[in-house]
Order: C-alpha cells, then sequence, then structure tokens
C-alpha cells in the first residue's frame, strides 16, 4: 500500500457498546461499522472488556478487521483524561485486576451519586441507571440517559450541564487509575497506549504539551488526532502535535450509538496527510 492508502483506510479505534455507556450490543455495533465502511474497527469500552469476544466473532461473520480495545478512565492533576488501549492480550492478569479495581470504583461512585440526585429530588435514579446499564460497566452516561428517560432534562447534553457534570451537585469525584497505570497495564498486556481525544481536556498548551511528554516517557506511543467529538481545528492542531512529539495518530469515532452521537462512522475525516498513523506499526493483514 501507498501512505496515502494507508492513511486513508477506514481504520474506526474507538467505539462503545452496551459493555459500557454504548447503546448497540457489541454484534449490532460490528454490523453498523462494517455497513458504514469501516475496515478495521477497535471496540474501546470504558473500564472493560467483556464485549470483545462478541465483537471479534461478529467481526469474522462481517469480514472486517478487529482489534481488542479499552479505554482507561485516569486522574492527571485536575484533569479526567482518557487512554485507550489497542492491540492487547485481554486475558492479562494485570490488566484484568486494574479494570476490575475501576469497576468497583465505578459502583461506589455510582451509590454515592444515586444519593446526591434522591437529594436533588431524582427518586430512583441508581436503580434507574442500572436497569438502563442492564449489566454493563455503569457510567455517568446511564444516570444522564435516566434524567432524560424521566423528563427532568430536554437533553443528554443538559444532564451534564446541570447535574452530573465535573462542579455539578450531582458530580461524584473518583480515584480512577494513575497515568502510568494505564499505561503500564497496558503494554504490560502486550498492547499500545493512545491519548484518547486530546481536545476534549480543555487544557492549556503547556498542560497538553506536559501530558504528552509525561506519556510518552511512561511508555504511551499515541494519539487521537481524529476523534468524533473534536472539531477540524483541533485535528489540525492533535497532528502537528503528533509529529511534534513523534506520537503515531490514531482515529476514532468515539461512537456512542444512534441516540448520543457526535458523528456517524461514515461521515468520520481520514487522517490529515503528514500523520504516521498507528496501524502502520501493525503486521498486515488484521
Ligand atoms: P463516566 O466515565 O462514567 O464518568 O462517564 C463519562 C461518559 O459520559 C463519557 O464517556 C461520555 O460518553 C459521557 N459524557 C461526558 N460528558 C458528556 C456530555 N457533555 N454530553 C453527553 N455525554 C457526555
Ligand atoms: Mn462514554
Ligand atoms: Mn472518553
Ligand atoms: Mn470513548
Amino acid at each position: 500500500m501507498t501512505d496515502s492508502q494507508v492513511r486513508k483506510a477506514r481504520y474506526d479505534l474507538h467505539n462503545h457498546s452496551t459493555a459500557s455507556d454504548g447503546e448497540l450490543a457489541p454484534a449490532a455495533l460490528v454490523a453498523y461499522a462494517a455497513a458504514s465502511g469501516v475496515e478495521v474497527l477497535a471496540l474501546t469500552d470504558h473500564d472493560a472488556t467483556a464485549g470483545l469476544a462478541e465483537a471479534r466473532l461478529a467481526a469474522a461473520a462481517a469480514g472486517i478487521g478487529f482489534i481488542d480495545g479499552v479505554e482507561i478512565s485516569v486522574n492527571w492533576h485536575k484533569y479526567l483524561v482518557h487512554i485507550v488501549g489497542l492491540g492487547f492480550d485481554p486475558e492479562h492478569t494485570e490488566l484484568q485486576r486494574g479494570l476490575a479495581g475501576l469497576r468497583q470504583m465505578r459502583m461506589e461512585r455510582a451509590e454515592e451519586m444515586g444519593r446526591r440526585l434522591e437529594k436533588l429530588g431524582f427518586t430512583g435514579a441508581l436503580a434507574g441507571a442500572q436497569a438502563l446499564a442492564n449489566g454493563g460497566v455503569l457510567s455517568r452516561t446511564h444516570f444522564a440517559r435516566f434524567l432524560l428517560d424521566q423528563g427532568y432534562v430536554k437533553t443528554l447534553q443538559g444532564a451534564f450541564d446541570r447535574y452530573i457534570g465535573q462542579g455539578k451537585p450531582g458530580y461524584v469525584g473518583s480515584d480512577w487509575a494513575t497515568l502510568a497505570q494505564a499505561v503500564s497495564w497496558i503494554t504490560a498486556a502486550g498492547g499500545q497506549a493512545v491519548i484518547a481525544h486530546p481536545g476534549r481536556y480543555h487544557m492549556t498548551a503547556t498542560k497538553l504539551r506536559a501530558l504528552i511528554e509525561e506519556f510518552k516517557a511512561l511508555g504511551g506511543i499515541g494519539i487521537e488526532v481524529v476523534s468524533g467529538s473534536q472539531d477540524s481545528v483541533h485535528t489540525r492542531h492533535m497532528a502537528e502535535l503528533a509529529q511534534r512529539h513523534e506520537l503515531y495518530a490514531s482515529r476514532g469515532t468515539d461512537y456512542h450509538g444512534p441516540s448520543q452521537t457526535w458523528l456517524n462512522m461514515a461521515a468520520l475525516p481520514v487522517l490529515p496527510e503528514g500523520c504516521v498513523p498507528i496501524w502502520s506499526t501493525w503486521d498486515p493483514p488484521l
């Protein structure tokens, strides 16, 4: 393949299923990806790998490539940062122990969120969010869907803006993984660590550079240059940063389902010229 073909191939390496806060079951997500022209898909549920086996089988049946993925919640200074892991061994003990700890913290956080939302008058919030999660990893998204379904807010965004976004009355902080832990769990399991949607953290250029430098020193190698939740100005900026810091570029819609999406998979732009795709390090065929 030429450089341009490598850059333009339809890799979509950040997406969610019902194993966390996505709306589609893993197999349905894969079917949607295949119908959208995706050639290689990664499933990257929050702090969970439970959807990978189903997705991998579905991808084989649909004739598209599949990469095991995860999106790990990290506290870095005052920021909530997400680190995507790609191509690891899902059975790896250290990785699984780390993710199990994060899920335990999610349960404790959800109970406290439930108490706070009750006090705000939203009866049954925890049970409602749990019912919506239906066994998947419990996320703020499920609380937001509960508030929306009950008519307490008009949009999902409104639930975050008024009640469960950082600093709002239903928000509960959590002791997520450190950056070092997230990168080491991923790399110990044989995977590649990628900074997810860097444009969403509202960091100054100096802070973002510090994050990138620390991440690289820990063994991280990639950054999402194209993300469904980032605009084209951010994409250009992230492409420059990737080149300057010699990070591989990744691309992912961060798709959460038909009613909670920034972009459809088919509409996600390709990587800008000059980026070195993270998939250029992979052994084809996938
Ligand atoms: P959690 O990891 O449980 O704290 O939940 C964070 C998730 O909430 C993210 O992965 C997004 O899917 C979702 N989310 C965060 N902010 C917003 C927002 N403003 N609008 C809609 N969804 C959001
Ligand atoms: Mn999410
Ligand atoms: Mn994220
Ligand atoms: Mn995500």
